[in-house]
């Protein structure tokens, strides 16, 4: 199956959006999904512009609120493979309140950030994920906090299915995009993506020499200690499935989901929706 749309993406030669796209792509089709029964959430950002260069039902929703969006999406039709993609700054900053919220649900969609640990769009501010010490046109003297850690955010919202990739690798990128898709749960990936235009040390170099493969490790993605101790190490670029809890129950699934649903009175939609349009 074709994912690709017929749009020629306008992002820089080079970037890792290409690899994280086309992973992305590959990971659907391999897993049996078709783009009529596929939907493409993203928010703002370089990141956001994938669902124009894919072939599939997409949004392209407001900065930070991808994941809300791509969670109502699967209440609204559980049979559709959702997936939500956005980069660093979309999600673990404006974004980062809903990230954590979509992880504790453990709604039943796939999470895929490009992270590239700058601002691309609007030109190479420090992102969320920049490393301190970065140089950027918003931290000319380098910046001075700490970057966020997003699988220690995920673990510790009780997160089910947590990895990291790299754009560039393509097949394990793939197969990694692959297991979070049939996972039972929230199925989040995080992505290097390097940005080759504004960022100039989280390059495809650094991350090739820095990688550690998970797989080459006696790392056991569903010991939680392991898990722990390597996601709290920051001194290291992982890739591969740092958690992932075989115990997962989606959110449609969990006990009482039904008569919170039956509880909701008939009608109760039309009224939201005519406060809605009086209060406007
Ligand atoms: Fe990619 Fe950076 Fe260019 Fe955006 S600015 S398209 S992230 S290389």
């Amino acid at each position: 199956t074709d994912f690709k749309s017929d749009k020629q993406p306008t992002w820089c030669p080079g970037c890792g959006d290409f690899g994280t796209m086309n992973g992305m792509m590959k990971a659907l089709a391999e897993t049996g999904n078709d783009p009529d029964n596929t939907f493409v959430v993203a928010g703002i950002g370089c990141s956001g512009k994938i669902g124009t260069y894919m072939h599939s039902y997409a949004l392209h929703g407001v900065h930070g609120r991808a994941l809300p969006v791509g969670t109502g999406v699967k209440l609204a039709n559980p049979d559709l493979e959702v997936m939500v993609a956005g980069g660093d700054g979309d999600g673990y900053s404006i974004g980062v309140g809903h990230f954590i919220h979509a992880v504790r649900r453990n709604i039943d969609i796939t999470y895929v950030v490009m992270d590239n640990r700058i601002y691309g769009l609007t030109k190479g501010q420090a992102s969320p994920t920049s490393r301190q010490g970065f140089e950027t046109s918003t931290s000319p003297d380098g910046t001075v906090e700490p970057p966020v850690n997003p699988q220690a955010l995920a673990l510790a919202a009780g997160g089910t299915f947590i990895a990291q990739s790299f754009s560039s690798d393509s097949q394990r990128h793939t197969e990694l995009v692959k297991q979070a898709i049939e996972h039972d749960g929230f199925g989040f990936v995080n992505v290097y993506s390097p940005c080759v235009t504004f960022n100039d040390v989280d390059t495809y170099d650094y991350f090739r020499d820095a990688i550690v493969n998970l797989d080459e490790t006696d790392h056991d993605p569903t010991n939680y200690q392991s898990a722990r101790d390597k996601i709290m190490d920051p001194s290291t670029e992982h890739i591969g499935i740092l958690y992932q809890n075989e115990e997962s129950v989606p959110f449609s699934d969990r006990e009482g989901i039904d008569a919170n649903m039956a509880d909701i009175p008939d009608g109760a939609p039309e009224r939201a929706d005519r406060l809605v349009r009086e209060f406007y």
